[in-house]
């Protein structure tokens, strides 16, 4: 069984059956953890009986690293991993000044099938493991030899689809035991499904949570995302009050910008009207090009009409630099890729 999987408790357990002390579990942990040690025979405060009784059961890895690319301004880096039944998935690391980002994904594959996404084209497979989560933040760690600072579900997947293991996951990743990294430093990006915000807003988390709004109606937001015709903005946007009123974070939205499509003076005032009561910021992502679809990114000049627009309205508004993009890896190009 995979270490990563299992409660301190559940670890403990698994130790008095093999007759080792239960006080091993911190020893390990901290290993995995705080040294970067993904490997029994390097844990030198273990006797070479104990290590070889815990192989016996516990592996600690079940991710494999198979490939990293480095982009062409060396602040990012693609990571392809293998998953032990052959699927592969892909995270990010993103530098900039002091901060050491990691975009996890949370499912191979995704059954959203936003169009102008590529991580659903080839349909969904199944919902990424506890350790399968962690362990890609722990290969990168050990790849840069450096603490990270954020962590943003943002790759692969709809996280609150597999809301179960993702809150596990962030419970490992802000645990000072753990990872260490603050849930003020963690931020969830959903498509926006009602029943799940709510869900998520009872673990009482202190997570930053954005959603993909993409759209200033549901007309605009339905021709692009299946996804807005089971929920409308209305409805979205109460459920994120609620979050708010509960967890006392911010809320943000992200809104892709499309050429022609949903970028024009017009959107963008309907939108401003959209949020107008609403505490919140406002990121605009410039649609970033996937192979065989249509839609084009807005030119730079209408970008920022857009986003003056929303600026002369006191609507909070940040602009999300494409990063990554010479190697796939910036927003909604990480693929399932098959082999
Ligand atoms: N499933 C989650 C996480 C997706 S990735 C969600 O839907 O929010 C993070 C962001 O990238 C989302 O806002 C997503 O809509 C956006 N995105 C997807 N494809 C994109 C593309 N081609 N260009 C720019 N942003 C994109």
């Amino acid at each position: 069984m995979n270490i990563l999987d299992l409660s301190i408790e559940d670890i403990k357990d698994q130790l008095l059956k093999l007759n080792e002390k239960p006080f091993r579990a911190k020893q390990i942990l901290e290993w995995i953890y705080k040294k970067n040690t993904l490997n029994f025979d390097q844990m030198t405060n273990l006797s070479i009986s104990s290590k070889e009784n815990l192989k016996k059961i516990f592996k600690i890895t079940s991710i494999n690293l198979k490939k990293i690319q480095g982009s062409s301004d060396k602040q990012t880096k693609k990571y392809l991993f293998k998953l032990e039944d052959g699927f592969l998935i892909e995270s990010v690391l993103i530098i900039s000044k002091n901060r050491r980002t990691i975009c996890i994904s949370s499912q191979v594959g995704c059954e959203i099938k936003c169009s102008f996404c590529a991580s659903g084209k080839k349909g969904f497979f199944r919902n990424l493991s506890l350790s399968e989560i962690v362990e890609q933040i722990l290969y990168i760690k050990k790849d840069i030899n450096d603490s990270i600072t954020n962590i943003v579900f943002m790759g692969m997947g709809e996280p609150l689809l597999n809301l179960e293991n993702v809150v596990k996951a962030i419970k490992v990743i802000s645990n000072e035991n753990y990872l260490n990294i603050s849930q003020r430093k963690i931020t969830l990006s959903t498509s926006g499904i009602v029943e799940k915000i709510n869900e998520l807003k009872e673990k009482n988390l202190k997570i930053n949570l954005v959603l993909s709004l993409h759209a200033s109606n549901d007309e605009i937001r339905k021709k692009i995302m299946p996804i807005a015709s089971n929920y409308k903005i209305k409805d979205l946007l109460s459920s994120l009050k609620e979050y708010f009123n509960t967890t006392k974070r911010d809320i943000s939205f992200e809104y892709i910008l499309i050429e022609d499509f949903n970028d024009s003076k017009k959107h963008a005032l309907e939108l401003v009207k959209l949020l107008r009561h609403f505490q919140c910021t406002i990121n605009l992502i410039p649609y970033n090009p996937i192979e065989s679809l249509s839609y084009k990114k807005p030119s730079f000049d209408r970008v920022r009409e857009f986003k003056k627009v929303l600026d002369d309205n006191k609507i909070i508004v940040t602009q999300r630099y494409t990063k990554g993009d010479d190697i796939s890896a910036a927003c909604g190009q990480l693929a399932f890729k098959s082999q």
